[in-house]
């Protein structure tokens, strides 16, 4: 009889970039694989699912009680998170308390997390027919062909179990052959576009003549030609383009075959070419920096902070010139050989700031962000690793790249409270994760902002951090001249039109008398926040929220802003039949529909999350005020970020009031910065610019500090006012959410959870709990508890309380079915 050959059996814990509580042991035959933590391997979950997971610990012997199943494939011979990123990654997890999974599907692109939900594109530069492929990739091709997309599980299906085909599905991703991605959060853009080109032998004056002489007798091709030049901006001096891309020049179908034969004869040719996200706007501003003296002293100062190896505040005022310095400070660290990060708020907003670092860093800068097409994606992802890249433009995920040798992290508009995720988890502030990140990596880092923080004012102002000021504006911009139109006096005086105070509307007369622009900024989209009847008060509400749904005029709809639900707009009273509704409050599309009616002639454009759905009608917007197709921008919160144009000078605020007293401890701090923001955009150059401000408070506070260019003051006090009611900077927060779609199960929990949490913390610390202002989103009933944690007091010590307590709760038979949300420093 043969010796039974014993097998050397290895156990590692494994977590999956799943919300699991907990990693998942699994057991490995393979003696020879080097185990070490950071390696990603293929396990079987649940049956015959399978996911990529990631080796997390290895362990000494089998675990006691149950016997673990066989991992499927070790996929790395290099762990994919090295130590510092593995402890990156813990970091977010144990600081935001969340599971090391969601951090994992967070951070990992869907393209390295196999499952057996993902789904397969086909890459849209590969052209299967041309290739040699074996009848699995051609089944696999041609299905992908037909039906767009194939899901993983799909193909498992048609290729059978085992592993083989997975690893040929990995072979074909790293050929550039296919896509992997999640559906639920990418989308593909196609990567290159045709231009259509006048080809070079006609592009000259003389030759251009006798084109037009040879094709006289032929009137179409002379009009399509015609039709062609004025629609590339066809310039013989120079200067203009002799391409036009095939959005741009729409043909109809008898069109198409003019252009065919003229591309059969040689006068136009089609190129493909590489979209340029971003490449195609106009900007003023020269590749070359160079720094004003005082920007000089800015800078010098900023590499001061670094070498004493603090954060660094620079405080900069809009047309300070904070750009400038950052780019200096790229240019530096990217000489020295490091990779560096810019982090923006959602760069969609900010395309001009995009572009400036395009013009100077060329392709040596990747640009990441939620608009950034798969494709691209990977490809900064991979240049990153591979340390081919060395710079990154990105949102706040960019934190979670593979770089090499970082060296500097830029945050800025550090204040932007699109810097935290609020869902999913983990609910992670992207500036907060980047100081601790540059911390671990020792790389440098600088928050920039106009506006900063009070939290960053603070550690700033305490010598915690370096702290820069700059404000002088540079050249010759000027800080605006702002006016608070008092609208209670205004109405009693009978000044205003359709809710717009005269002084505003001779604002916009003025300007454009002036030959300049205007922006009117509201924030809200849609026609009016509500509709309702005129009889019996009915209110049409969203049948998931506890909101009223937005009407919207052009889509004909009503929708809800929380959870998407749209409807039709009733062409009677729901509850008593009556005919009669009426429109309440004012969105941007009525906005934009007042200004037509008030001031007829002019060009009134519209900027909204409902106008910029494609990056292209964005740019579109963008351009028609670059050249001067629209004299008033409406627009909501993205008006008022980042976009400079020259021949702004005024901006009217619709309404300041809702802000400021939102039911929010930042509220004076949103407030400041939304003004000063708003401010921002009125006369960035030359021209003193005009702000007008309607509210019914004009005397409050903020308001002198703001337009007196006060903010010292407004810090100094802000930072007193947190000081008295124990609030950030000097304590911590964390809110605890229950959820139910049932309200009783969902207060019960949370009042067992206070009642608990208050024995063990007191009352100062646990507030609450209470239902917040919208206390019903997606069917679901919401009640919070806020977490005050003072300084004093130790925040991780606390944290473990609390999330014992949370499990505590959850492992109670009555209250399983209630969800929680634990959210550090929320905002
Ligand atoms: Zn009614
Ligand atoms: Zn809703």
């Amino acid at each position: 009889m043969l010796p039974e050959i014993q097998r050397i059996r290895k156990f590692v814990e494994v977590w999956l970039p799943l919300a699991l509580p907990r990693a998942l042991t699994y057991a490995i035959e393979a003696d020879e694989e080097v185990l070490v933590p950071g390696i990603r391997v293929i396990v079987p979950l649940k049956g015959k699912k399978l996911y990529t997971g990631f080796i997390w610990k290895i362990l000494d012997q089998c675990p006691e009680g149950f016997e673990p199943r066989n991992l499927i494939e070790v996929i790395d011979r290099q762990p994919y998170f090295n130590a510092k990123r593995i402890q990156f990654i813990e970091w977010i997890a144990s600081y935001y308390c969340c599971n090391i999974g969601e951090v994992l599907l967070a951070c990992v692109p869907a393209a390295h997390r196999l499952s057996s939900e993902s789904y397969v594109q086909m890459h849209p530069d590969f052209d299967w027919r041309k290739e040699d492929l074996t009848s699995e990739a051609s089944w696999l091709f041609s299905s992908l062909e037909k039906n767009k997309k194939l899901a993983l599980s799909d193909i498992a299906k048609v290729l059978g179990a085992g592993k083989s085909w997975l690893k040929s599905i990995r072979n074909l991703q790293a050929e550039n052959k296919i896509l992997i991605f999640d559906t639920l959060v990418d989308h593909y853009r196609p990567r290159t576009q045709s231009i259509f080109f006048l080809t070079e032998p006609f592009r000259t004056e003389s030759a251009l003549e006798m084109l037009f002489e040879s094709i006289q007798e032929k009137p179409e091709e002379e009009n399509f030609l015609l039709r062609f030049l004025s629609k590339s901006r066809f310039q013989t001096d120079s200067g203009g383009s002799w391409g036009i891309t095939r959005d741009e020049f729409p043909m109809t179908d008898s069109e198409k075959k003019i252009f065919q034969r003229m591309v059969r004869k040689g006068v136009f040719e089609i190129v493909k070419e590489k979209v340029q996200p971003f490449g195609n706007l106009l900007s003023e501003t020269t590749v070359k920096s160079i720094l004003s003296e005082i920007q000089k002293t800015a800078y010098e100062d900023v590499l001061k902070g670094f070498n004493l190896d603090l954060p660094v505040l620079l405080m900069g005022v809009t047309g300070s010139g904070k750009t400038e310095i950052y780019i200096n400070l790229l240019t530096h660290f990217l000489e020295s050989g490091t990779q560096c990060l810019l982090m923006l708020p959602e760069i969609a907003i900010t395309v001009q700031i995009v572009s400036r670092m395009k013009m100077v860093f060329g392709d040596s800068m990747g640009v990441y962000h939620s608009r950034t097409s798969l494709p691209e994606k990977m490809e900064v992802w991979e240049g990153i690793e591979s340390g081919s890249l060395k710079l990154v433009v990105g949102v706040r995920s960019s934190i979670f790249l593979p770089f090499q040798n970082l060296g500097l992290i830029i945050v800025d508009e550090e204040h932007d409270s699109s810097y935290k995720q609020s869902e999913p988890s983990p609910r992670y502030h992207g500036r907060d994760a980047a100081i601790y990140l540059a911390h671990l990596t020792q790389s440098k880092i600088i928050m920039g902002s106009a506006t900063p923080s009070v939290e960053s004012f603070y550690k700033a102002s305490s010598g915690k951090w370096h702290f820069i000021q700059l404000i002088q504006r540079y050249g010759e911009s000027q800080l605006p001249d702002i006016k608070y139109v008092d609208m209670k006096h205004a109405i009693r005086n009978l000044q205003v039109k359709l809710d717009i105070s005269q002084k505003v509307l001779d604002g916009f007369i003025e300007t454009k008398e002036n030959n300049q622009q205007s922006i009117l900024f509201q924030n809200r989209r849609g026609y009016a926040p509500y509709i309702q009847c005129v009889d019996c008060g009915w209110i049409p509400y969203c049948p998931a929220c506890d909101v009223s749904l937005t009407l919207h005029q052009i889509k004909r709809s009503l929708n809800c802003h929380y959870c998407g639900h749209t409807s039709d707009i009733p062409g009677h009273c729901i509850s008593c039949g009556s005919v009669q509704m009426e429109t309440f409050g004012y969105g941007t599309e009525k906005l934009e529909e007042s200004l037509n009616q008030l001031l007829p002639g002019y060009k009134i454009g519209r900027m909204d999350q409902d106008t910029t759905q494609s990056r292209k009608s964005y740019e579109q917007i963008l351009r028609k005020m670059s050249t001067h197709e629209i004299d008033i921008l409406v627009g909501t919160q993205m008006v008022t970020k980042g976009l400079d144009f020259e021949s702004v000078t005024f901006v009217a605020v619709f309404d300041i009031d809702r802000v400021l007293h939102y039911p929010e401890f930042r509220a004076n701090e949103r407030t400041f910065q939304l003004l000063n923001q708003i401010s921002g955009r009125a006369g960035r150059r030359k021209t003193k610019g005009k702000v007008m401000v309607q509210t019914n408070k004009p005397y409050h506070p903020i308001f002198s500090m703001v337009s007196n260019g006060e903010s010292m003051q407004f810090y100094q006090q802000e930072v007193l006012h947190r000081q008295d009611f124990c609030f950030p900077p000097f304590s911590r927060l964390v809110r605890i959410t229950s959820r139910n779609v049932d309200e009783e199960k969902a207060r019960l929990a949370i009042e067992i959870l206070a009642k608990d949490l208050i024995k063990k913390l007191g009352t100062d610390i646990v507030l609450g709990p209470e239902a917040p202002s919208i206390k019903r989103l997606r069917n679901q009933f919401i009640f919070h508890l806020l977490i005050k944690i003072p300084n004093t007091l130790s925040v991780s010590n606390i944290k473990t309380i609390l999330l014992e307590d949370v499990k505590w709760i959850s492992s109670l038979k009555d209250h399983r079915s209630v969800q929680w949300i634990v959210d550090v420093d929320p905002n």
